[in-house]
């Protein structure tokens, strides 16, 4: 008798807990209510095993007993001599079975809700029934971690409600979990004098460094992704070199990438936040660009290739938000296209639509912007005493942009077009070196900010210890350098 006791207990007990486990995750709402129910049942059972048939089901057991106590119960369970109030208890199961079911009048009911468009904090509660005093108690409860405004469409909130069994209708909100932002959850509970209290709890974050490379097949985003490399940073890496390459043209089959980066993980093991890109580095046919992270002395962030030279400063190759735009015509010797003959071709074409965004190609100050022969309606920006851009064949130009403005890499300075000599909408770009126009694709200039003195000697133990952690791959393309000369 003793012995079933026991074996019966302990199956009652592995029930529990694997119900309370699963009741804990809140992952299916479907199953949420069954799972209080049969919590409230086997708990019942086991309360009446220990200690006798008294138990009030009109309230229910799960917010009555904090989980501490409840397993100190449950270990006292074993160890008690519980076989005398097993014919009674197995009885009672019946009982208790009807009584939760039918008999109480509420119950607890854990609800998951989605804040949808339109909702406010209060009418979120108001909505379930609750008086406005009642949600506007939650919302300054709430209020003294959270702003309860910032709520999000499509943010889900957990509720643990009490309802009237009859009705259906909320009768209280009993608890509350809203989790912002991933690793941060605010619960809100009910103290002994019933009013609302609310903490805050915050998972110890840890900072994790993953690198990958490999070699890019299809898109870049899908070869990055397949190697396990999450999707916002494809976007960081392509940024980072959009100084440097351009992605339409100087990407081919077999290329490599290679990145180092960091991530914050939560205890539970999940990536909370994709952090920085440490170093990024793409193997073209014909070269590698490697681009290292370095925040400078004064805090100022940005990418260095190995010698420590700013990426970010070069000028742009392709001064244009259409990516696609395909080069239509090259720098160099070339057939005119309307005079026919063979002449040098001092820009580079991008054909673009009509209308197509032309940025600037740096930072600099616009020196021009007016009507100029062949170029027709035509932009140059002077970036420092050695370099200037040009932009031909324009349709207008941007609001603002006139001689002495200063303007930023990257701003809008104009729209393609096809004034001048042009047999259709494209954008005519120069690079203009000390005087002498240059090819916009193969400039290897920076404008001034590179790393010196004390940066640089940072800089350079840095890389050094970067390419100590990651001797392997670093090694991987080292051999195949060597294997190639
Ligand atoms: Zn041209």
């Amino acid at each position: 008798m003793n012995l079933l006791a026991k074996k019966l207990n302990f199956k009652v007990l592995k029930l529990l807990a694997k119900n309370f486990d699963a009741n804990l995750k809140l992952k299916n709402k479907h199953k949420i209510v069954p799972l209080v129910y049969t919590f409230a049942v086997t708990f019942a059972f086991m309360l009446s095993l220990t200690r006798n048939n008294n138990v009030n089901a009109s309230v229910n057991p799960y917010d009555q007993i904090p989980m501490s106590e409840l397993e100190a119960g449950i270990e006292e369970t074993l160890d008690n001599d519980s076989g005398s109030y097993i014919k009674d208890s197995l009885d009672n199961i019946k009982s208790l079975f009807e009584l939760v079911n039918y008999g109480s009048s509420e119950k607890v009911v854990d609800k998951e809700i989605t804040v949808k468009k339109g909702d406010t904090f209060i009418s979120l509660f108001t909505d379930l029934g609750l008086t406005y005093k009642e949600a506007h108690d939650i919302y300054q409860t709430v209020k003294q971690v959270y702003n309860p405004t910032l709520l999000k469409v499509g943010q889900k909130i957990l509720l643990r409600t009490k309802i009237n069994v009859q009705s259906e209708t909320v009768i209280s909100v009993e608890s509350m979990l809203i989790e912002p932002n991933s690793g941060i959850r605010h619960i809100l509970t009910k103290n002994d004098q019933q009013q609302y209290v609310v903490t805050t709890h915050r998972d110890e974050l840890t900072d994790e460094i993953n690198s990958a490379s490999g070699i890019i097949s299809g898109s870049l985003s899908g070869s990055m992704s397949k190697h396990g490399v999450p999707h916002r940073l494809v976007a960081d890496f392509i940024k980072i070199f959009s100084y440097s390459v351009d992605f339409r043209r100087d990407l081919r089959k077999g290329d490599k990438f290679e990145i180092i980066y960091e991530n914050r993980i939560a205890p539970n093991g999940k990536v909370v936040k994709t952090g920085n890109i440490l170093y990024a580095a793409l193997k073209l046919r014909n070269e590698k660009i490697s681009l290292y992270r370095f925040a400078d002395k004064n805090g100022n962030v940005d990418y260095y290739n190995e010698k420590g030279q700013a990426m970010k400063k070069f000028l742009h190759k392709k001064p244009m938000a259409y990516q696609q735009a395909r080069i239509s015509s090259p720098f160099g010797k070339r057939r005119h296209p309307i005079y026919k003959d063979v002449r040098i071709h001092w820009g580079i074409d991008y054909a673009a639509p009509k209308g197509s965004a032309v940025y600037a190609g740096g930072d600099g100050v616009i020196v021009a912007a007016k009507y100029n022969g062949g170029y027709g309606k035509y932009i140059k920006i002077r970036h420092n005493s050695e370099f200037s851009t040009a932009y031909g064949h324009l349709n207008g130009y941007a609001k603002g942009i006139r001689p002495g403005v200063r303007v930023k890499q990257g701003q809008l300075i104009a729209y393609v077009g096809s004034t001048g000599r042009s047999t259709g909408p494209h954008l005519h770009y120069e690079v203009i070196k000390n005087g002498k126009r240059v090819n916009p694709l193969t400039i290897k200039a920076a404008t001034g900010n590179n790393l010196g003195g004390q940066n640089l000697k940072k800089f350079k133990t840095m890389v050094a210890d970067l390419k100590k952690s990651y001797s392997t791959m670093f090694a991987e393309s080292e051999t195949k350098k060597l294997a190639k000369k």
